[in-house]
């Protein structure tokens, strides 16, 4: 009997063992998302400054330069006839591992040069290059000119990196431009400003001023007088050039001319801070704003100029209005799209609209299943989402897209979200 039994655990083992081995590959190919936020002080430190301007190496009339902004590039050195050597470095340390770089290379003549990219020590090589002619228009490199050093093997996180590759480039006469993601500076998201506030029911203003100076705007999508309002920022993190990718089609579509959102707009108001970050991002930052700071970790603390400002104009839309900010998103990018949102027992102004909201994109994107990470926690708020909750009670969620999710496809994600999302609001008010 006692033998019988043993067999029997044994068998039920090995079941067990083969079912939980078939589900492996499967699991190990989602992105389980980041662990619990750690608490940080963010009293401004110091950073270090890049210096700015050109690389020329005269024998071969190279030209590197980093003279933009946007752009990172810490050093070159000539390996060999045809190779150079560049490093890239971060603003301070700790930091996490997401190594921007951009920077223009020109030659005389045409020829082709490999260019090696190497990172300070536990950094790693992160965003696939794209290459640009005019600034404007991006193309992900050629894979044949692409080559990977010592490329980890997991499927997401620092584990799946390469420690250095090597970029097999044309160059010539004409200045080209390679950069870890598209450039997206404080000038195009101003461009973009002023394009979309040339709709009657779109405003923006100033609500406050970076550490380095830099104006950090607001839009208003519908009347200021609203009591029913949406908050939307984007960019905390200089390269999550993704998120903001899906930040723009989201914001176009609520301000576009579908019925949807002509009613929405009479509705709730939506106001929108594109660019929380601009002097990270113009300055090449890999994650910090100029007080050294992550932004997504002092919305407790708030002792840096760029969360405050966005707190104080909540603040005072919701004086002014006496109304209720309903929903709020961050946009951000990691290794995959996913959603961090809060857990089902946390109730704010319209409770079940972020799951309602994530089970309708489901159906309205075929073939899609969102990654979605509730959060059982929200004390202390540091992050943005948990703020926006705990002083709002706007049902909030941080909308992940991954670093790189096909740009087709992340437009697609972001009007079809703000569609699924004003319907669900109207339909909730
Ligand atoms: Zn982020």
């Amino acid at each position: 009997m006692q033998r019988q039994l043993h067999t029997k655990t044994k068998i039920s083992l090995l079941v067990a063992l083969i079912g939980l081995i078939s589900l492996l590959p499967a699991q190990s190919k989602r992105f389980q998302g980041q662990g619990p936020t750690p608490i940080v002080s963010t009293v401004s430190k110091p950073i270090q400054k890049q210096w700015k301007g050109d690389y020329g190496f005269m024998e071969d009339s190279v030209i590197f330069s980093n003279d933009f902004e946007g752009g990172r590039l810490n050093g070159v050195v000539q390996s060999n006839d045809s190779t150079y050597t560049v490093l890239i470095t971060s603003e301070n340390t700790p930091i996490n591992i997401s190594p921007w770089y951009a920077f223009t290379v020109e030659s005389k003549k045409e020829r082709e040069i490999d260019v090696v990219l190497t990172y300070q020590e536990t950094a790693k090589h992160r965003y696939y290059p794209k290459i640009s002619y005019d600034r404007n228009n991006w193309k992900p490199l050629d894979s044949i000119n692409y080559t990977e050093y010592d490329k980890g093997t997991d499927d997401f996180g620092a584990g799946s990196l390469a420690v250095s590759v090597k970029l097999r480039l044309k160059v010539g006469p004409q200045k080209l431009w390679v950069a870890g993601q598209e450039l997206q500076t404080s000038q195009d998201v101003n461009e973009w400003i002023t394009e979309i506030s040339k709709n009657d029911y779109v405003n923006h203003q100033t609500i406050g001023t970076s550490r380095e100076g830099r104006p950090l705007e607001a839009l208003t999508i519908g009347k200021a007088k609203t009591k029913r309002m949406v908050m939307v920022i984007s960019r905390q993190h200089p390269p999550e050039v993704t998120g903001y990718l899906a930040m723009q089609p989201f914001v176009e579509t609520i301000a576009g001319n579908s019925q949807t959102a002509k009613k929405f707009r009479k509705k709730f108001t939506t106001y929108v801070v594109p660019l929380m970050n601009p002097d990270g991002v113009d300055n090449g930052h890999w994650r910090h704003n100029n007080g050294g700071i992550d932004l997504n970790r002092d919305w407790e603390a708030f002792e840096q100029p760029e969360t405050t400002a966005v707190r104080e104009f909540m603040k005072e839309r919701v004086a002014a209005t006496d109304g209720k900010f309903y929903f709020a998103i961050d946009f951000h990018s990691t290794w995959d799209d996913i959603y961090y949102t809060l857990a089902d027992k946390f109730k704010g102004n319209m409770p079940g609209l972020v799951p309602k909201w994530l089970e309708a994109l489901k159906s309205e994107l075929p073939g899609y299943d969102p990654n979605i990470r509730p959060s059982e926690k929200t004390i202390p708020t540091m992050v943005s989402r948990n703020y926006f909750y705990e002083a709002h009670g706007a049902e909030a969620l941080v909308f992940e897209i991954g670093d790189n999710t096909d740009r087709e496809f992340i437009k697609k994600k972001g009007e079809v979200s703000a569609l699924k999302l004003m319907e669900l609001m109207l339909e909730l008010k």
